[in-house]
């Protein structure tokens, strides 16, 4: 199947226009549109949103992203370490507490004892 030079969408079998220019190279249009915009207008693909270039330059876009997910793993190392470091904190005080609550409870007998 052709792929039209501007749009990069494949021509249907029978439609379309094939242009040969002086040095060689075959152009594919599968519309007026795409031959239009190409020479008279002068337009660039990519530029258009309705051409398959522009997704394709879309894909860049993506790609950046996918960059920026990195940064985005990197946050998730660091808040997994910030969530280990707090439940460090959270076991250092409750083992406190536990301390705490069983010298309480040692008062409370020796207190208890002394009134007897
Ligand atoms: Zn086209």
């Amino acid at each position: 199947m052709v792929k039209c030079t501007f749009c990069r969408y494949t021509i249907t079998p029978g439609t379309g226009k094939i242009f040969a220019m002086n040095d060689g190279k075959i152009l594919h249009f599968c519309s007026n549109k795409c031959e239009k915009n190409n020479f008279k207008l002068g337009r660039k693909a990519r530029f258009l949103k309705w051409t398959g270039a522009f997704m394709k330059g879309t894909v860049k876009v993506a790609e950046k992203k996918v960059e920026a997910s990195v940064e985005e793993v990197a946050e998730k190392v660091a808040a997994e370490k910030r969530i280990a470091e707090r439940q460090e904190a959270d076991a250092e005080r409750k083992a406190a507490s536990e301390q705490a609550a069983e010298k309480r409870a040692a008062y409370e007998k020796s207190a208890a004892e002394k009134k007897q």
